[in-house]
């Protein structure tokens, strides 16, 4: 199976340095072209559109940022779909809104272009490593033919049901995630404030109870004062704004995920929503500080 690559950020270039290592013959595009160029001397084929990459490609995966970026893809000028063949495998792989999904897959129809939604968790080291758990919404015969795909760039591959779904799943994920990050930095708020050594923190969170991901992954690079993204503070900001609008749809409120999202907020109104989630740890100082 011929596949095209779309989107070689934090995420997607180690994505795809995993199809290749995988044996799948590749083709690559990026906006920023270097990053493409970079991949091409690992054996992928450079591509100059999105379009150039549907002509080489039985499935193509997007790994963008938001809603806008993969429209872009799609339906621009030098979109997929202007080359894209009737049968093609189109996979959002980016953090989008199931609402979102939905209207994609119905547009791709009329091009006879199938969609799949897959977003992932695991982070830039679950991606480096090839682990990431991948959540998919669309037609499970369709997902079925492209499995083997999903089992290069992950560990737990998930088909949770019908176009949306996926999307739909990442965003509960992500309420995790972000609350988590908070209740990290603010216990080591209080324990600095109290004294105690980050290192005994780290031992007591990592090792009890209060362990998960962003302990393991992320506390350390806090307490080094390391802020540089591996998930950047203004995806989750579209992803909890995600969040929020799915479950004011249903009349859900979530409280935290709100409160989560105006810390965020206001990381990126400092100019810090290209720094990793963890520099939050910035708004708590600045809190503390006034
Ligand atoms: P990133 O490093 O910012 O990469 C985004 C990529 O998308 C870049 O290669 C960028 O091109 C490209 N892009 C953006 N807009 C585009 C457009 N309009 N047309 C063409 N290309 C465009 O982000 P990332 O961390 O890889 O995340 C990608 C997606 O995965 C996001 O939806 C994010 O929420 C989600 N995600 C991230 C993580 C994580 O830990 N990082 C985990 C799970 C899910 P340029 O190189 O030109 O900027």
């Amino acid at each position: 199976m011929r596949i095209g690559f779309i989107g070689l950020g934090i995420m997607g270039y180690s994505m795809a340095s995993n199809l290749l290592k995988a044996g799948y013959e590749l083709t690559v595009y990026n906006r920023t072209i270097e990053k493409a160029e970079k991949l091409g001397k690992s054996g992928a084929k450079v591509a100059y559109s999105p379009k150039e990459v549907a002509e080489n490609s039985e499935v193509v995966i997007s790994m963008v940022t938001d809603a806008p970026d993969v429209e872009d893809v799609l339906f621009s000028e030098k979109g997929v779909v202007k080359s894209g063949k009737k049968g093609l495998i189109f996979i959002d792989m980016s953090t989008n809104s199931p609402e979102f999904a939905k209207k994609t897959a119905k547009k791709l129809s009329e091009y006879g272009i199938e969609f799949l939604d897959a977003p992932v968790t695991g982070g830039d080291k679950g991606a480096r490593e090839g682990t990431l758990t991948i959540m998919v919404g669309g037609k499970e015969n369709i997902f079925r033919q492209v499995e083997p795909i999903f089992q290069a760039m992950g560990k737990n591959i998930i088909y949770v049901g019908e176009i949306g779904s996926g999307q739909a799943l990442k965003l509960c994920n992500q309420v995790v995630v972000s609350l988590d990050m908070v209740a990290v930095i603010e216990s080591l708020m209080l324990a600095r404030s109290l004294g105690i050594d980050d290192d005994k923190l780290f031992s007591v969170l990592s090792t009890g109870a209060g362990n998960s991901f962003t302990v393991q992954y992320y506390l350390p690079k806090i307490i080094k004062g390391d802020l540089e993204p591996g998930f950047k503070a203004a995806h989750l900001k579209k992803d909890l704004k995600y969040a929020l609008d799915t479950g004011t749809s249903a009349s859900l409120p979530l409280p935290g995920t709100s409160l989560a999202l105006q810390l965020y907020n206001s990381m990126v109104s400092l100019g810090m929503g290209e720094k990793g989630t963890q520099g939050l740890i910035k708004v708590y100082e600045k809190l503390i500080k006034t």
